[in-house]
């Protein structure tokens, strides 16, 4: 709608001349006020109050589309996590959540506590609807009113948090997850409002790991404990879900010790890559190809990035400091994904240690030596990697945790058995 469509529903409503509120709303509007609040105001203006409000017709939830201004639904409370956000230098504690009916399910944000919890069945009367992530979600504010429903909404889905770290995804809101802590750091980090202690880590259950960050550190998060943790948030950090506890976020140990997964999934690198990032992961594949800056290289002194020509791209003119790292591309026949050895790794596969890699480059006269022996090992052969996915516009890097020849190639096992022969 227009301001003239939304000037001539309210002169309408109110029985006063159009273009006055026109211009009132329209002065309104210059000043960046929502068109929902400035319609409000023009109401009490003109005597309306806020009360007075048309609440618009009852939809279901899979009729909303972010054509509509506002709507009225009948729903069932899936979820609901707090958390505080800066807005126009504010803090300001606001719940969200998804909220469904028979007919579909839609998230929401509510800039108040109207005081529902997950299960509830509300009519929710005047929500606004915006667009998030693509689709709309409603907005749960003060021209709202929010009352229980007369009868139960039945809704063929999950009510509450509760969720397995598989089924984890970013920007999830009002989980509650069972775990075991795996490992935890303190950390110090600058934030918004100067220096800030917080906890990183990672977390499991039977399923998955995920890492987290508790950003009130908790004295209850040390290695091995079982805890039930509600009411957290889940956020993209490097390419992958990561789990976020809040002020909000409650932290119970648990009677029982949580199970966790040894293992990690086997996806097919088409499907790991599909997932848009994965914290442990395990995929087989053949190597295709060494990449350019493998073997021996240097790093930045002062932030570890590679140096290329004694350059640093952050820091100009660096002594570079040696190291060793494969980057490796895999394929597994459904796509393909850039692995990545660290030092250790790298070792592992050379045969050697950085001194061994020195001196051969010494005894050569040249570096690449390093990288070129690694490519002859590595090159055709079928190998296991687990490790720590991320995807981003330059394409998929696992960075790996474990990399072995893989069982199940029998090719590889015919060439290590002839290299043990030859030895
Ligand atoms: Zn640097």
């Amino acid at each position: 709608m227009d301001v003239n469509s939304h000037a001539e529903e309210l002169a309408s409503d109110l029985g006063v001349d159009k273009e006055e509120v026109k211009a009132d709303l329209q002065n309104l509007l210059e000043y960046s006020v929502p068109i929902d609040e400035a319609k409000q105001s023009v109401r009490r203006k003109h005597g309306g109050g806020g009360g007075s409000t048309p609440t618009p017709d009852a939809v279901d939830v899979g009729e909303i589309t972010t054509d509509h201004d506002g709507v009225t639904v009948t729903v069932r409370v899936l979820t609901q996590g707090t958390r505080t956000i800066r807005y126009q230098g504010d803090d300001l504690t606001i719940r969200e959540g998804e909220i469904a009916d028979e007919t579909g399910v839609t998230s929401y944000t509510a800039w108040q506590d109207f005081g529902f919890e997950p299960g509830d069945s509300l009519t929710i009367g005047n929500a606004g609807v915006r667009e998030w992530e693509g689709e709309p979600e409603l907005n749960l504010n003060d021209s709202t009113t929010v009352a229980i429903a007369d009868e139960a909404v039945a809704v063929d889905r999950e009510v509450g948090g509760d969720r397995s770290l598989v089924d984890i995804a970013a920007g999830d809101r009002g989980r509650n997850v069972e775990v075991r802590v795996l490992e935890v750091d303190e950390k110090t980090i600058s934030g918004r409002d100067g220096e800030t202690e917080i906890l990183e880590g990672v977390l499991g259950d039977e399923t998955a790991k995920l890492p987290f960050t508790d950003w009130q550190p908790r004295s209850e998060i040390e290695v091995g404990a079982d805890l039930r943790i509600e009411d957290v948030y889940v956020r993209e950090f490097r390419g992958v879900p990561s789990i976020n506890l809040t002020e909000f976020s409650t932290v119970t140990p648990l009677p029982d010790p949580v199970e966790v997964a040894e293992d990690a999934p086997r996806l097919s690198v088409a499907d790991a890559v599909g997932s848009g990032g994965m914290f442990d992961v395990e995929v087989v594949g053949n190597v295709l190809e060494v990449r350019d800056g493998s073997g021996l290289i240097e790093r930045c002194p002062e932030c570890g990035r590679v140096v290329q020509n004694g350059q640093c791209r952050s820091h100009g003119d660096v002594d570079g400091e040696d190291d060793l790292r494969v980057k490796a591309i895999l394929d597994d026949g459904t796509d393909t994904v850039t692995v990545v050895l660290d030092d250790e790794l790298t070792a592992e596969v050379y045969g050697g240690g950085l001194d061994d890699a020195l001196a051969a480059a010494k005894d050569a006269m040249d570096k690449a030596v390093v990288a070129d022996d690694i490519a002859d090992s590595l090159v055709g052969r079928a190998y296991r990697v687990r490790g720590n996915l991320s995807v981003d516009d330059y394409g998929a890097t696992l960075d790996a945790v474990e990399f072995e020849l893989a069982d199940d190639d029998p090719a590889a096992h015919a060439r290590a058995a002839l290299a043990e022969v030859g030895e």
